[in-house]
């Protein structure tokens, strides 16, 4: 996967593998979070599934 080039697309419209509708932005939510760390879910704005999560350290994002 790193190996591969990537190409930047600005028109780009993501498509939600779950029902299939464009992604112009995502919901996010913190989940849990304490001083070190902070979870976050990120979910389709048309049918609220979910499409990743990052998990942060606080210390590290500011
Ligand atoms: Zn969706």
């Amino acid at each position: 996967m790193s190996d591969l080039p990537v190409k930047e697309q600005p028109n780009l419209r993501p498509i939600c593998p779950h029902c299939d509708q464009p992604i112009d932005c995502l919901l996010s939510k913190k989940m849990k979070s304490n001083f070190l760390s902070a979870k976050v879910v990120y979910c389709c704005p048309s049918c609220k599934k979910v499409l990743g999560f990052t998990d942060r350290k606080s210390w590290l994002a500011g």
